[in-house]
């Protein structure tokens, strides 16, 4: 161990436990730091960075720290110097693997036959590359979508392998079972190119160092990086592995591996990504010698959120296994609220955070964590209504969203003709080949006469100024909008705008996308659709858009953080809220299609990482009635939710009705609350007892029993029965409770 007597009672390495402090002072060996959330992980890391350096065991410049996302690099560079008496640090190689590799990569381009000026390439332009080469080697990209291709090629270059490292069949049926091929192909393309994606940034700098010819560079580098340290090492894929290990062979001053992982097994949520959990298994073989650091006492939470934690992870077959206690206070139990719908949900989370506020908590300490993107859109605007401040981290908010500012164009220009800023940004979207110029030209006539693009679109195409082709495309989107006009008084608008989204061609856009966030962009679209219907009008709907979007947010201002789970890791919150535990969004119902048991059991480790992001107070809630890609769920609670353990929970409910977990109903507040939205819909039917039946409704039916309408379709009911679930019945066969 290097010890440096002086160093014993630095104010940093005073408040660190014996085992935290063994990691940070082991710093001649291969160390592992493996252990739950929140035992002081990314503390120790920050701690040996700062040591290495106040001790002079290394400049910064000989350090290599690999963080997971930009802003925790951010973070830890300002923890360092904090711990530093405060002086900047500088020149140190601190970031995301793919910034460390593209700031490497741009030194040694000419290597792998690139110029140092490489530009790297977006998933689209991937994309349009691979299409090109599939047309021109015959491959039906129809039937193997470029994206689809991408994707595999991606995973691929995850697992570091390139077209050399593989055989030819080992791409299967895929491109008409030349995928390999392809993948050779598209690699020279973007050499002639000078360009890279973001796998090469790795892979690339793998091949270099990996090359014999270039036996000197590894070696500089490895006497330059003495010390290399990652944090969320369990969510390295094997490419990043195999650069982290080819830099740490040998890199110490006397030889050894100097490399210090930290991580948590139970953390692990990127498998998606092509993340390898065994990473963290293989490491003591690849490093001999290393030391294994396990940290079992919990800094974060409550007893009561960390019992709660361990108890669903408990679930997950597939584990390392570890023990995590707490000193702290038993604290308060988790709060479990099942409500009637999502928007019951939003209002109570903001009434809580209101209470938490009038008891002097900043917004600042306080976390909404969310599954899937389209959930933040309930929470804003509940928080805007309630004028409670917020941002929306990892992402734009809701309605600043790319794909609902598309949809939002042509919402406004079928309620608006003139709206002109509204109609150039989705003029040529999706594409229908009116290009620049054609828009120019628009532009220019428009200004000279002093009209608006839609008028300068008729008077333009009766003339010849433009290709006849354009012609017939610009006239037929002024049809469609004129016709999508002429409905808004007869037709409903929520089914109005799914119309207009469909026969747009504009969600079909994104159906065809493979983007990996295509998916999320269409629920978000589904949600908008959803959104609309709390309004009256199209118009109504438009008008709260306008005032929602000119709420901006002052960053200065303390304000609550929404984001998702995925984007959580690493951070604490005083207090979490976890909405939306229901079966089919949390756990996802895509990753258990996609992957089984272990989809399952990475949504399981993801529920870990949200409630062990609470440090005081933890809020899982769940809704009876989800409005789910444009239509209501009878959403079951998720089995997350019965797997908390009993004694460290308590349910809430206004009426008494919440039972354990999935048998759960829902609270009548909410069912009052559904109710009253039903009215100003005036979704009603009179059954043949001339009872008038509205949505929330609690009946009775003869052979299911009692149950709560949850939608009416003219004289068809959903109903969600208390016991035996959602049936459709005719509204005859019901009465009324009172
Ligand atoms: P995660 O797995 O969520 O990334 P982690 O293991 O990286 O968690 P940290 O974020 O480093 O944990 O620490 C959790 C909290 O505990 C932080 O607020 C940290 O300051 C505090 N903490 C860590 N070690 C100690 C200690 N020895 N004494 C007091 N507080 C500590
Ligand atoms: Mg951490």
């Amino acid at each position: 161990m290097t010890k440096s007597p002086t160093m014993d009672d630095a104010p940093y390495l005073s408040g660190l436990n014996p085992a935290q402090r063994e990691a940070v002072e082991t710093i001649n060996d291969p160390v592992l730091v493996l252990a739950g959330a929140g035992t002081g992980k990314t503390r120790v890391l920050t701690t040996r960075l700062a040591h290495i350096l106040q001790t002079g065991h290394a400049f910064p410049g000989e350090i290599l720290a690999v963080t997971f996302t930009n802003k925790a690099a951010q973070e830890m560079k300002e923890r360092v110097s904090h711990l530093m008496g405060g002086a900047p640090v500088e020149g140190w190689w601190l970031g995301t693997f793919h910034a460390l590799a593209t700031r490497m990569l741009r030194r040694h381009a000419e290597l792998v036959g690139l110029g140092s000026n490489f530009t790297i390439i977006d998933p689209d332009d991937q994309a349009r590359l691979l299409k090109q080469l599939m047309e021109s080697a015959g491959i039906d990209h129809k039937k193997w979508a470029p994206r689809a291709m991408a994707a595999m090629i991606d995973r691929f270059k995850d697992r570091g392998r390139r077209p050399t490292d593989l055989s030819a069949d080992e791409g299967g049926e895929a491109a008409g079972g030349k995928l390999v091929a392809l993948y050779a192909q598209y690699q020279s393309r973007l050499k002639t190119l000078n360009a890279c994606d973001f796998g090469d940034l790795l892979l690339h700098m793998i091949t270099i160092l990996r090359d014999p010819q270039n036996a000197d560079l590894l070696a500089e580098y490895r006497r330059r990086f003495r010390y290399i340290l990652v944090d969320e090492y369990q969510d390295t894929n094997v490419a990043q592995y195999m650069w982290l290990r080819l830099l740490a062979q040998g890199n110490g001053r006397n030889g050894e591996n100097n490399i210090c992982c930290v991580g948590d097994d139970d953390q692990s949520i990127y498998g998606w990504r092509g993340a390898e959990v065994g990473n963290i298994l293989k490491f003591e073989t690849d490093f001999p010698g290393a030391k294994i650091i396990r940290l079992e006492e919990n800094y974060r939470s409550t007893a009561h959120i960390l019992s709660a934690a361990n108890g669903v992870i408990g679930h997950n077959a597939d584990r390392l296994g570890k023990n995590l206690f707490t000193d702290g206070d038993q604290g308060e139990k988790l709060i479990v609220r099942g409500l009637w719908d999502g928007e019951a949900e939003a209002r109570w989370i903001g009434e809580e955070i209101e209470q938490l506020q009038h008891r002097g908590w900043s917004l600042d300490r306080i976390a909404v964590l969310v599954r899937a993107g389209f959930q933040t859109r309930e929470f804003e605007e509940r928080f805007i209504q309630l004028g409670l401040a917020y941002k929306v981290i990892g992402g734009p908010r809701f309605y600043e969203r790319m794909e609902i500012r598309d949809a939002l164009a042509y919402l406004r220009v079928t309620a608006q003709p003139v709206d002109d800023l509204a109609l150039e940004r989705i003029i040529n979207l999706p594409r229908r080949g009116i290009g620049d110029a054609t828009v120019q030209t628009l532009y220019a006539y428009a200004r000279n006469k002093g009209i608006s693009l839609h008028s300068a679109i008729h008077e333009l195409c009766e003339t010849d100024e433009m290709r006849p082709k354009v012609r017939e495309t610009l006239l037929r989107l002024a049809g469609d909008f004129a016709r999508w006009r002429s409905l808004i008084p007869t037709m409903k608008h929520t089914e109005l705008a799914s119309m207009i989204l469909d026969e747009s061609g504009y969600s079909a856009m994104w159906q065809a996308s493979k983007d990996a966030d295509a998916p999320g962009r269409l629920e978000n679209l589904k949600e908008l659709v959803a959104a609309m219907d709390e309004f009256e009008s199209l118009p109504a709907f438009l008008e709260h858009i306008a005032l929602v979007m000119e709420s901006r947010d002052d960053q200065y201002q303390a304000s609550i953080s929404i984001m998702t789970l995925h984007g959580a890791k690493g951070l604490e919150f005083d207090a979490v809220f976890l909405p939306g535990w229901e079966e089919g969004l949390f756990p996802s119902q895509r990753s258990m299609d996609e992957n089984g048991l272990r989809g399952l059991e990475e949504e399981r480790r993801l529920a870990y990482v949200g409630i062990t992001r609470a440090r005081q107070r933890a809020f899982i809630s769940f809704a009876a009635n989800r409005r789910m890609y444009g239509n209501w769920i009878n959403a079951v609670p998720s089995r997350f939710v019965d797997e908390l353990p009993k004694d460290h929970i308590e349910t809430q409910s206004d009426s008494g009705l919440y039972g354990a977990g999935r048998s759960a109903h829902w609270d009548s507040s909410g069912v009052q609350a559904a109710q009253r939205r039903a009215d100003n819909h005036d979704r009603r039917t009179i059954n043949a007892h001339g009872e008038t039946l509205s949505r929330g409704d609690r009946v009775n039916h003869d052979k299911f029993g009692d149950g709560t309408i949850i939608h009416i379709d003219s004289h068809k009911l959903d109903i969600a029965f208390d016991r035996g679930g959602k049936k459709r019945v005719m509204d005859s066969f019901v009465s009324k409770i009172d």
